[in-house]
């Protein structure tokens, strides 16, 4: 390996030893100070040819990842012993932020350890599928890059160099909410300004993946989406004056029984009929996942369509904000107190249906709340209830075991004659009246016990 002879310098570092150590322990705020002093190097090595990025995507941390990337870490550094890469690191913690921020940062995918294997097929091998899954659909730049180069006869590029970067993060947006999307195009005006040209490009991105040897529907699935809302945007944009904010309130607009978003839902619907590859497995699955639901019942056309390309488990987000799904949406609905939101642009956005929803949404929610809390009741004396029935077959028990101690006294008492009959065992006079009372009594505060 080329940086050997560099990597045991470092490793004899006082510095760098503690750097590890800090690492190790987490301590955010010491590595900092020390990958900002001069005896530091970002990419020095441990004894087994780790290096730091290493050692914290191994540890699933992940903002030691973005700050030591952000110090100039560098992804695709390999001197481990073993031939382990940072992404391998990253995907074998099982923590699928850092994977997906090692991809972001460009590591790639192909190289192999001592053992043969890629990074993916490491994640395969231990059960972090949700790692595989993240690598398996992620997106090169350099994928892209490729549409930036005039080919053949053409006068220019299919795509225009300069929308590279904003294009491909796009790409690698995780939500997909039509919403998040067409805000995201909104802040990108350059995209927005050639829409034509990238959504004809994502479509020939979509036909090579479905056409390619390793066929990938996921990422034609969803090139052909991201795809139809950015033409969907354009159309908006040129027919109305503030037109992307009208599509947005298009999407945005809830039947106002339920709250449901037809028009978002019927467009989804539309865009995934529209996909063009009706061989691959996932369309014909979603599809049919989609088959025989009516608009408003659940699942959405959103929630089949992020499932099918982001996994199982992408729709448990936390607190998802209302108008554009991010997750992690810190601000509550002042009213109702029951939907978030990312800002108070978000709001601001859905503002115009949700007051129609407000009322309701709180009522509901109020219901629920009292709902729960006679559940609660009813649970507390139905448990009672158990707990006198319990004892009443007890007592019961007990009076049964009586009469019979009581019948085998009085056989006794005639088959020995009357001469024992002041020895003989007989039981307390008034027991039996004292034990039936009991009884009465616990029958009687079971009947009391309404259930409601
Ligand atoms: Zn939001
Ligand atoms: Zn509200």
């Amino acid at each position: 390996m080329e940086n050997q002879a560099q990597s045991s310098d470092n490793a004899v570092n006082d510095a760098t030893k503690e750097l590890f150590e800090r690492i190790q322990a987490g301590d955010s705020e010491l590595v900092r100070q020390l990958i900002g002093s001069s005896d530091v190097s970002v990419n020095c090595v441990d004894e087994h040819g780790m290096t730091p990025l290493q050692n914290a995507a191994f540890k699933g941390n992940l903002p030691l990842c973005e700050l030591l990337l952000a110090h100039g870490a560098d992804v695709n550094a390999n001197h481990h012993e073993n031939g382990y890469t940072t992404l391998m690191f990253g995907a074998l913690s099982g923590n699928t932020e850092v994977t997906r921020l090692m991809l972001q940062a460009g590591a790639k995918t192909s190289p192999t350890n001592s053992v043969g294997r890629t990074a993916s097929q490491m994640a395969a091998f231990v059960g972090q599928h949700a790692c595989v899954s993240i690598m398996n659909n992620f997106f090169n730049r350099e994928q892209l890059d490729y549409y930036t180069i005039t080919r053949g006869f053409e006068k220019e590029p299919k795509l225009p160099p300069n929308l590279a970067p904003s294009l491909h993060k796009m790409i690698l947006m995780h939500n997909l909410n039509p919403v998040r999307l067409v805000q995201y195009l909104k802040n990108n005006e350059n995209l927005l300004n050639e829409a034509c040209k990238i959504a004809n490009v994502l479509e020939l991105i979509s036909e090579k993946e479905m056409k390619s040897k390793a066929t990938n529907d996921v990422l034609a699935v969803k090139m052909h989406y991201l795809s139809n809302v950015i033409r969907q945007c354009h159309k908006w944009n040129m027919e109305k004056t503030n037109g992307v904010d009208e599509f947005i309130k298009f999407l945005l607009r809830a039947r106002e029984n339920d709250g449901t978003r037809v028009n978002m839902e019927k467009l989804l619907r539309e865009i995934i009929r529209e996909f063009p590859f009706h061989e691959s497995e996932l369309f014909v699955q979603i599809v049919r996942n989609l088959t025989d639901v009516k608009i408003g019942d659940e699942p959405t056309a959103l929630g089949i369509l992020t499932q099918a390309v982001n996994g199982a488990r992408s729709l448990e987000v936390v607190n998802p904000c209302s108008t554009c799904g991010e997750a992690k949406a810190s601000k509550k609905c002042s009213a109702c107190k029951q939907v978030n939101y990312c800002d108070a642009v978000c709001q601001k956005l859905e503002w115009f249906t949700h007051k129609k929803q407000c009322k309701r949404i709180a009522e509901e929610h109020k219901e629920r709340q009292e709902f729960i809390q006679k559940e609660n009741v009813r649970h507390k004396l139905e448990e009672e209830k158990k707990k006198l029935e319990e004892e009443k077959t007890r007592l019961e028990e007990e009076e049964k075991r009586l009469e019979e101690e009581q019948k085998e006294a009085q056989k006794e008492t005639i088959t020995n004659g009357t001469e024992d009959k002041e020895d003989s065992p007989s039981p307390p006079k008034d027991s039996g009246t004292t034990e039936s009372k009991t009884i009465e009594e616990t029958t009687q505060k079971l009947e009391d016990t309404t259930v409601s």
